[in-house]
Formats: C-alpha cells, structure tokens, sequence
C-alpha cells in the first residue's frame, strides 16, 4: 500500500506524466476562479458601501443646505428677513451628521471662509482648495482615499430663490469609512476560511480525477505487460477512450504481425527439419539394408553407397540452398552494387547451363534486342537467372527448347525465360516462389529440387526492386519475367 502511495506521488511529481498534468490542470482552474470570484466580490462590495455612504451623506447635506437658506445662514436675505430654523438648530443638524458619519462638515461661504466647522478649528479661516472653487463653479466632487479610510467630498448651498439658482456656499465634508472598512474585514476572513475550504475540496478532486482519468493508459500498460511476460497471448482490449483503443488496435495488430512471423519461423523450421530428415532416412533404410544381409558382395556395397553418396549430395544442396535463403532474408544485408553488361552475364550463364541442357537434348537459345548496361549485384543477379534457366532445362520435356529474351526501356531492363515444358497447373502458381513448395514432389525431388530455388529467386528480385511474374500452360510450357531497374539508386 505504502509502496502504491509512494508511487503515485512519484507520478504526480513528474511533470512529463499526464496524471500531473490533468492535476494541475484541474488545481489551476479550480483555485484561479475562486480567487477571482473571492477579490472580486469584495472589491465590489467596497466599491458599492462607498458609493451608497456618498449617496446618503450627499443627500443629508443637501437637506441642511436648504435649512441653511431658508435660515438665511450667509445673511443673504434683506434685513429683517427671518426664518423658522435657528442657526443652533442647524448647527445641531451638522453635528448630528458629522457624529453620525464619524466626520467633520466645514461651511464655506462665497469669501471661501469659514464660517462652521463642526470640528471648531478652521472658523474664521480661509479656504483656498481646487475642490471648494470648483463646487463653486457647479462641481461636485467625492473622493475616496482608501489608504487612510475617509471620504471627502464636497456639496453646493444653492439659493434656489434667486433665478441663477446661485451657489452661495459650499459644504466640505470628509466622513470616516472604517465601518465598511471593519465589515469588508470580517468578510473577508470568512472568504479566506471559504476559500481554503474549496482549494482543499479541489486538490482532493484533483488527486481523485487524475487518477481515475488516466487509468485506462495504466490498464493499457498492465495488460502489455502481461502479454510481455508471457501470461497471456491474447489481443487485449482497453476501449474506455478512443486514445486507448487507438494504442490498443495498433498493439494488437503488431500482436498478430508478430504471431504470423513466429508461426511461419516454426513452419520453416519444421519444413526444413522435414526436408533434412528425408535424406537422412534415405541413408539409413541404405545402411541398415546392408547390415542386415551378412556376406553381401561387393557390388551390393558399391550400389547402395552410391546411393548413399547421392543422398548425401541432396543433403548438401539442400543445406547449400538454405544458407543463400537465410542470407538473403537478413535485411542488413549489404548489395554489392557493380555497373554490369547484362547481355555478357546472361551468355556467361547460359554457356554453363548448357551441358546440362545438352543431356536433356534441350535447346537453349537467347535474344537480346539491345544491349543492356545495369547497377546490379552480380552474385544475386546470376542467382536469378540460373535458377530460372535451370528450372525450364529441368521441367522441360526430352528435344524441348528454353528461350532467354532480353530488353530494356529507359527506366527498367526485363528479361523472359520461357520453355516448352511441362508447365504448371494453375493451382499451383501462387505458391511457387514459397519456401519448400514443389508442384509434384517426387518428380521435382528425382530430379533434385529442394523447393527453394524460386523462393531465393523472388528473394534477389525483391532486393534489386524490381517484379517476377508467371505465366503457364500445363503440357505447354511456363514464362518467367523478371523486371528491374536499370539504376540502382536509394535500393538496398
Ligand atoms: P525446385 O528446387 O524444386 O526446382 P523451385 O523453387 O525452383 O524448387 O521451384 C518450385 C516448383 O515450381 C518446382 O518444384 C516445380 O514444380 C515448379 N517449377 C519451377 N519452374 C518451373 C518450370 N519452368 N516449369 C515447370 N515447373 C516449374
């Protein structure tokens, strides 16, 4: 458990795994919205307390304003003008104003004196500021300094009576925000205990999500691993995303390519096991035949080590033909490229097959419409072509003939070789150039196939890039054509 624990924290930390990404993903976009949401609910709440305190404040002073008028507070009026409202009684309304909002209200007159202030400091005094001279002119100001918490602002005293509607004075008023400032406190800390709340409730989603999100790749791996370890041989199947089903499909078609490369090794393997136990047989039914006859003449001897000696020789040819075929399949098989006459190495060829021709009484001619200059590995080419010469020479019939034709165009150089032999059935044609397919087995094995010619054939065709074809009428005769390009560059 504690080992479990211990690596999926090592996962988390890892940056490179998707489990830490889905996490901070999930931690980045829970915790950033809770803190905007946090700040911004509590700027909005101050903005607004502030704005609702001006609004208040502001229409208590204009109250008072009009009682100052109507007391006639600036002695603007005519003389003897008077009024229901004392001067004490609008003094105590600005004293009320100024206690209840925690703040100082001046009285400004149009000489910029003053003439209250709730704070008795500045009577008397003249007041030379931007604010009072512009609430003067019509402007009204409120300004909030949230470093030291107050709010200042100013109101006119217009004298609705005359027709310009006047400003005669001025009420400069800075009330304290501390109230709102306390409350702003207090929310804030229950946000701050909220909030921690809803990080933890977050990481724990985030821990949980990424987890379970990424399960399914865990799976993918577990079930790999189980067919690595050679639990299971089985496809598996992880389809809970797409993505997991897309490695999945992949993993398991490189399953069956697999599974069809080990199947056709063992197929090889028995075939050849098979093909080198036959003469092997051969040998010792010989063998055991002579020594179970005591006294047997010389002449037997002689004859059945004959035939014990010919076993031997397909042994060989058989063991020969193997090695060319296993060098061929390795890919880093390196093509000894040469610039090479082509109509010169098929004479070449043809010339050495001839004696065998000759037994057969079977006349091999070659026609060559140009001559042919190509890149190719000789060793591999000659490969080609004596198995091909060879095959139409040995499955031909007694005064039958084989042609060679050779021609190119400007890309590729083709040759045919064609014969008057005993064909082969068309069943059969799709299985020729397999490893150890013979079309009849004893005449082939009489005379001397192994099965594996066509195989290295196609094989040495395949690595020059280029195509074999077939054609066949059985009783008539069989075509091979080989295609090849004239260059060999980028092949190997
Ligand atoms: P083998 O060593 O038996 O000749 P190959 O791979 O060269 O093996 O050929 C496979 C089979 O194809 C042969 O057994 C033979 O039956 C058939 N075959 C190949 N070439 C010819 C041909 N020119 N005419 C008739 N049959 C052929």
């Amino acid at each position: 458990m504690g080992a479990k624990i211990f690596e999926e924290l090592k996962r988390l930390l890892s940056l490179r795994s998707l489990q830490a990404r889905i996490f901070i993903i999930v931690l980045v976009a829970g915790v950033i919205p809770s803190m905007i949401v946090r700040y911004g609910i509590l700027d909005n709440y101050e903005e607004h307390s502030v704005q609702h305190r001006i609004a208040t404040v502001q229409n208590q002073l204009m109250i008072v304003g009009n009682h100052l008028i109507s007391n006639n507070y600036f002695n603007t009026k005519p003389e003897g003008y008077s009024s229901s409202v004392s001067k004490d009684v609008i003094n105590a309304e600005l004293e009320m104003i100024s206690n209840l909002y925690e703040g100082r209200v001046m009285i400004i007159d149009s000489g910029l004196k003053v003439v209250r202030d709730t704070y008795d400091i500045s009577e008397g005094k003249t007041i030379i500021s931007e604010e009072v001279i512009r609430c003067f002119q019509g402007e009204t100001m409120s300004n909030y300094d949230r470093e030291h918490g107050y709010i200042e602002m100013t109101t006119p005293i217009v004298d609705a009576s005359m027709e310009s509607g006047e400003v005669i004075g001025v009420m400069l008023t800075s009330i304290s925000n501390d109230a709102t400032m306390a409350t702003l406190e207090v929310l804030d800390r229950k946000a701050v205990i909220l909030q921690n709340l809803v990080i933890v409730v977050i990481v724990a989603m985030a821990v949980v999500l990424s987890m379970i999100l990424t399960r399914p790749f865990n799976r993918v791996t577990e079930a790999i691993n189980e067919v690595k370890a050679g639990y299971s041989d089985e496809s598996i199947s992880v389809s809970d995303y797409a993505e997991t089903a897309h490695i999945v499909e992949a993993f398991n078609q490189l399953l069956a390519r697999m599974r069809a490369l080990d199947n056709s090794r063992q197929e090889f393997v028995e075939n050849v096991s098979h093909e080198l136990k036959t003469p092997m047989a051969g040998i010792k039914v010989l063998a055991d035949s002579l020594l179970a006859q005591q006294d047997a003449p010389a002449e037997l001897y002689r004859e059945f080590m004959e035939d014990i000696a010919s076993e031997i020789d397909r042994e060989n040819q058989i063991i020969t033909d193997l090695l060319v075929l296993v060098k061929m399949d390795k890919k880093a098989q390196e093509m000894n490229i040469v610039s090479l006459n082509i109509n010169d190495l098929t004479e070449l060829i043809l010339k050495r097959l001839r004696p065998i021709a000759r037994k057969k009484d079977v006349e091999v001619v070659f026609e060559s419409m140009r001559p042919v200059m190509a890149e190719v590995d000789e060793v591999k080419l000659t490969l080609v072509m004596t198995n091909l010469v060879e095959n139409a020479i040995k499955y031909n019939k007694e005064h039958g003939w084989v042609k060679v034709e050779l021609d190119a165009d400007h890309q590729y150089f083709n040759f045919k070789v064609s014969d008057s032999g005993l064909g082969i059935p068309e069943d059969d044609l799709p299985y020729i150039f397999e490893r150890f397919y013979r079309v009849d087995k004893s005449h082939s094995r009489e005379i001397g196939g192994t099965g594996l010619g066509l195989a290295i054939t196609k094989s040495a065709v395949l690595m020059h890039r280029g195509a074999i074809t077939v054609s066949s009428v059985e009783g008539e005769g069989t075509s091979f054509v080989v295609k090849i390009p004239l260059s060999n560059a980028g092949a190997g």
